[in-house]
C-alpha cells in the first residue's frame, strides 16, 4: 500500500511539473517586445505579424533560460 501511494504522488508530481513547465515556463517575446507585431519596414504604419511567437507574445525558454 505505501508502495502504491509513492507511485502516486510520484505521479501527480510528475503531471504538476509538466504543467508547470508548460505554462509559466515562457516570457515575453524579446523580437516584438509582447506587441505580437512589427512593424513593417517599408511603411512604418503597418503592422505584420512576429515571425517568433506568431503573435502570441509569448516564447518558451526551457528551464526559464534565454533562447
Ligand atoms: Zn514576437
Amino acid at each position: 500500500m505505501d508502495t502504491l501511494l509513492l507511485i502516486g504522488a510520484a505521479v501527480v508530481a510528475g503531471v504538476w511539473l509538466l504543467r508547470h513547465l508548460s505554462t509559466h515556463n515562457r516570457r515575453v517575446c524579446p523580437r516584438c517586445g509582447g506587441t505580437g507585431r512589427l512593424t513593417s519596414g517599408v511603411v512604418s504604419k503597418r503592422y505584420r505579424q512576429c515571425p517568433r511567437c506568431k503573435g502570441t507574445t509569448f516564447v518558451r525558454g526551457w528551464g526559464g533560460r534565454p533562447e
